[in-house]
């Protein structure tokens, strides 16, 4: 029964001479900000690419070797000084047994997005560049190519994660635009430019675009015009239109009225805001938190008041956009350590040893993938190397946890997690986000934290909801106990059909298809079939990560998993 073995069967391992293509490996070996990777994952591919003077420098791997990657990063504040090149000397030399002299820094491509335009800067071995000489064992092959003649460069930067971020929403459409340039190439049409980028989308089968809900978020929802049963979105307890809730928004709005007409400093704090955020704080076991217009800026706000020029900040390579934008944007340093994978997490705090602040910066559960960090090794290295521990608990406020405290709460090292950011958006189904933490980091984010200091509050009436949301969380454990069983459910099912669900542990089952089109023909037959289940594509996930994620609420039923796991079952049998 094992419908999904042959579509959704990896790349051919190996090295791609002809096409310099990327593969699923290259991709989970090619750690976002670099580094040494030891994945085990068997294939070859592009292990390093490096650029001078519109030339690239292409490494290609042998297969199963582990692997030096490139040390590229975009953005203000990395640019490396003779510490960062000393160390990553000593890197390369213990870590592969090969001493690489001397490294310098070179290159001068260029990124543009909406910030400006930012410098990538590269490192390579040698002092000659022509007479660059991995070792054999590492590297199988060399090239210098030009720039033009690499059709799937966007494909290679795409794949670091640090280079997402400084290209905005859509980078592979921007390298394709030709947003990586020369610096001296600027100007144009942008109408043409856009135009361009969004056939080279749907050329790729990446354009996305707004579908139209006329329902309430349930456990249906009508969508275009059709009545579906809904597997999309976060509203795991079921709570976004739960008529209790409902009824403490149309209170609100009374009391309130609508927009609070102003940011929190100046009459956007009302006695709402101030009650949800007492709420708030005794839910986490904390000090003190503050609420801010949504998750994606509770992460900017944080992130970016704990860390600047002198810090690093260290992230999990799967970590949600806002972390990795919040990062970028800090004036930090930022690394990115393979997804969990701890070992490498150490090295690098050993490394920044001298740094002013390490801050180690995890989503507890991950949002496409469903899969949990540990946070109990986490907080050992934290307390290990004097590190600031930040967790972003959005998908698991309200459901993991006892009380559905959070992942930190499951793990028993609650008390150990310096800051947690949360949603009110997800379980407790409305809008908003907050930071939970010591007082001192809420009345400096108040005081320093640009994305709450510029930007107009919630509304009262959402405050209202979103408490009575969190009162509903704690009076009714069977609603996150019933997501998890019904989770539990699917996964097993699936599993049962060959499907990969990954090491997902929470209400988000991803479905993994590899290939695009795989993942939206999947997509699409559910829908036929009247299962709604977005079919999720890069860049939300890394190049081959495409799947459907599912995620599941406290309104389904177990008859409503079999539906679907049927569904998929014949859409896979007919589309395969
Ligand atoms: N953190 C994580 C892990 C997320 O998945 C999301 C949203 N998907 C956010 C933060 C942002 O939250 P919000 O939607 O409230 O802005």
């Amino acid at each position: 029964m094992a419908a999904n073995s042959a579509a959704m069967a990896p790349m051919a391992p190996g090295i791609e001479t002809g096409a310099f293509s990327m593969n699923e490996s290259n991709e989970k070996a090619n750690a976002g900000g670099g580094g040494v990777d030891r994945t085990p994952a068997g294939g070859g591919g592009v292990a390093g690419v490096w650029y001078r003077d519109g030339r690239v420098l292409l490494t290609l791997r042998a297969a199963g070797i582990p692997y030096a990657g490139q040390w590229c990063f975009p953005g203000g504040g990395m640019e490396a000084g003779e510490d960062e090149v000393t160390a990553l000397k000593r890197e390369w030399r213990e870590e592969l047994g090969t001493a690489i002299e001397p490294v310098r820094r070179a290159g001068e491509v260029w990124i543009r997005n909406a910030r400006g335009r930012f410098p990538l800067h590269y490192y390579f071995v040698t002092g000659d560049d022509e007479a660059f000489r991995p070792n054999p064992n590492e590297v199988a092959e060399v090239r210098w190519v030009p720039v033009e003649q690499i059709a799937d460069l966007p494909d290679l930067l795409t794949s670091n994660r640090n280079i997402w971020a400084s290209l905005g929403p859509d980078p592979r459409a921007a390298c394709e635009a030709g947003c990586v340039r020369p610096a001296e190439r600027t100007g144009g049409d942008w109408r043409a430019q856009l135009g361009e980028q969004m056939a080279s989308l749907r050329a790729q089968g990446l354009q996305r675009s707004l579908r139209v809900v006329d329902s309430p978020i349930g456990r249906t929802v009508r969508v275009d015009g059709q009545d579906l049963l809904n597997f999309a979105g976060n509203d795991y307890l079921g709570l976004a239109a739960d008529p209790r809730v409902i009824a403490a928004a149309q209170q609100g709005l009374e009391r309130w009225g609508w927009g609070a007409a102003g940011s929190r400093l100046i009459c956007g704090h009302t006695r709402a805001h101030a009650d949800l955020e007492a709420a708030l704080a005794r839910f986490k076991r904390a000090e003190a938190a503050i609420v801010l217009p949504s998750g994606y800026t509770a992460n900017l706000a944080v992130i970016r008041t704990l860390a600047g020029s002198g810090d690093v900040v260290l992230l999990d390579k799967l970590n949600h956009a806002s972390l990795i934008d919040a990062a970028a944007s800090s004036g930090a340093d930022v690394r990115v350590f393979p997804h969990r994978h701890y070992e490498k997490l150490e090295r690098l705090l050993a490394r920044y040893a001298d740094a002013r602040r390490r801050l180690i910066v995890t989503d507890s559960v991950f949002s496409m993938d469903g899969d949990l960090a540990d946070l109990a090794q986490l907080a050992a290295l934290k307390r290990q190397y004097d590190a600031i521990l930040v967790v972003d608990e959005a998908h698991a406020g309200g459901v993991l946890g006892p009380g559905g405290r959070g992942v930190a709460a499951l793990q028993g090292v609650a008390g150990e997690v310096d800051v947690c950011v949360g949603t009110l958006s997800k379980a407790l189904g409305g809008v908003g986000g907050f930071i939970a933490g010591p007082r001192v980091l809420i009345k400096a984010v108040v005081n320093l934290a640009r994305p709450l200091i510029f930007t107009t509050a919630i509304p009262a009436a959402a405050c209202e909801a979103a408490r009575r949301a969190l009162e509903l969380v704690e009076a009714e454990p069977w609603r996150r106990e019933k997501v998890l069983s019904l989770a539990e459910r699917l996964r097993d099912q699936l599993r049962q059909q060959g499907w990969d669900v990954g090491a997902s542990a929470s209400p988000i089952v991803p479905v993994m298809a590899g290939a695009v089109e795989r993942a939206v023909a999947l997509s699409a037959g559910l829908r036929e079939q009247g299962c709604f289940v977005p079919a999720v594509r890069p860049p939300a996930v890394p190049p081959g990560g495409a799947r459907l994620r599912i995620s599941l609420t406290a309104n389904h039923e177990p008859a409503d998993v079999d539906v679907l796991v049927n569904a998929l079952q014949r859409t896979a049998g007919t589309r395969s």
